[in-house]
């Protein structure tokens, strides 16, 4: 008999994708479950885009390899991208494209962490960093935000936590969890921090970029003297609705995008030429599209608000950014229906998926014990009946 590895026994699976399959068998059962897990755009790719993937398959000249970084022109436009919206001068040898956002953080991890160097989180944070930065053989610290801060960790946490094995800093913002964004202001005074300690990367996941109802969105590698210090990640799943094509990339100093290229080419060889033709038309067209999409989201957003504070037990900031919210919900700890007691966030939502058939995340999976994901890329009809559902479980818990 085979055995797994230590490696693979004491990776943790990824909670957001766990719920999801756990949403989908209840589905395959019959089951009308609501899915407000998987942080997925309810739109479908814009139909533009489709069409520049159908025609890069009917031109007939994109089946065999591509180059392991990424195809030249795909990598030219992601420059003009970085320059157009984010004041970010990059060289195309700075940009790795990869399968997904979520590839380009693997590859950054490989590229950078030998075993035991550590790597300050800002939490609540997504689930994959963390398991990430350990597969990589590095240490995870984390620094927390609390939901009356609006979950952001601040420079002087920073700094606390910095130590002569600190080899980098990853947040996301807007973030995933909490929706927080973070001001001009704030990652003026991040930078600074990172600027007096010089061995120090900065690893800004931006790939929420255009779902921002603030009216800005500050790239830390913009910020003087943060261009050599940051890797910027990026993709297309969530401003395009183009999760299932894989395709996300990093905009980095060249010593790390070589080591990215030198990683991935063993890994994966490549991202799938398709999609990557399909990623260049989405850069080439105008963001109408995507305008649209985060309007919706910006409904929703207070539309959803307005429910969840009205549950009882219920305390939620107001996201200004991302799909989610990350409500503190452990009101209900050691509340009981007569058979199943609460004892945590995690028995909360296999509560709310048994009772309710509404699929949420533990906010366990984000460093936030006390809370829960709600992903609201949803319809308004699902939303509302997955918090009309919601309400009519928690009633059965004694109050
Ligand atoms: N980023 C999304 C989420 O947080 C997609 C799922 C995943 O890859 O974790 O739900």
């Amino acid at each position: 008999m085979g055995t797994l590895s230590d490696r693979i026994n004491n990776m943790e699976e990824s909670a957001t994708l766990a719920m999801a399959a756990k949403a989908r068998e209840f589905k395959a059962k019959g089951i009308d479950v609501i899915s407000l897990s998987l942080g997925e755009p309810d739109f479908k790719t814009p139909v533009h885009i489709q069409e520049g993937a159908k025609k890069a398959i009917d031109e007939g000249k994109y089946f065999s390899y591509p180059p392991v970084p990424g195809y030249l022109d795909l990598r030219e436009a992601i420059v003009d991208k970085f320059k157009r919206e984010n004041d970010i001068v990059y060289k195309p040898e700075n940009i790795v494209v990869s399968n997904g956002a979520k590839q380009s953080i693997a590859n950054v991890m490989f590229t950078l962490l030998n075993p035991e160097d550590e790597v300050i989180v800002f939490s609540p944070y997504w689930v994959s960093y963390s398991a990430l930065i350990s597969l990589a053989e590095g240490k995870p610290v984390f620094i927390e935000g609390s939901i009356e801060n609006d979950f952001k960790a601040s420079a002087e946490q920073l700094e606390a936590a910095i130590t002569p094995r600190t080899k980098a800093i990853i947040y996301s913002s807007p973030c995933n969890p909490s929706g927080s964004v973070f001001s001009k202001k704030e990652l003026e005074a991040i930078a600074e921090v990172v600027k007096r300690h010089e061995d120090i990367m900065i690893i800004a996941d931006e790939i929420y970029e255009h779902i921002n109802y603030t009216d800005t969105h500050v790239s830390m590698a913009s910020l003087p003297g943060m261009l050599e210090r940051t890797i910027t990640v990026n993709g297309f799943a969530k401003g395009f609705a183009m999760t299932g094509w894989r395709v996300g990339y990093i905009g980095a100093p060249t010593w790390v995008a070589k080591g990215c290229t030198k990683m991935q080419g063993q890994v994966t060889s490549a991202n799938c030429s398709i999609a990557q033709r399909a990623a260049l038309t989405a850069l080439e067209s105008d963001l109408g599209p995507t305008k649209e999409m985060a309007k919706a989201y910006a409904q929703r957003r207070d539309m959803v608000y307005d429910m969840l504070t009205g549950l009882q037990g219920f305390k939620a900031n107001m996201p200004q950014g991302a799909f989610y919210f990350f409500p503190d919900i452990s009101y209900y700890f050691g509340k009981s229906n007569g058979d199943i007691t609460i004892e945590n966030a995690t028995d909360f939502c296999m509560y709310l998926l048994e009772e309710a058939h509404v699929s949420l995340v533990t906010g366990a999976a984000f460093g936030a014990p006390n809370c829960i994901r709600l992903s609201y890329a949803a319809s308004e009809e699902n939303l509302k009946e997955a918090i009309k559902r919601i309400a009519a479980a928690l009633s059965k818990l004694d109050q």
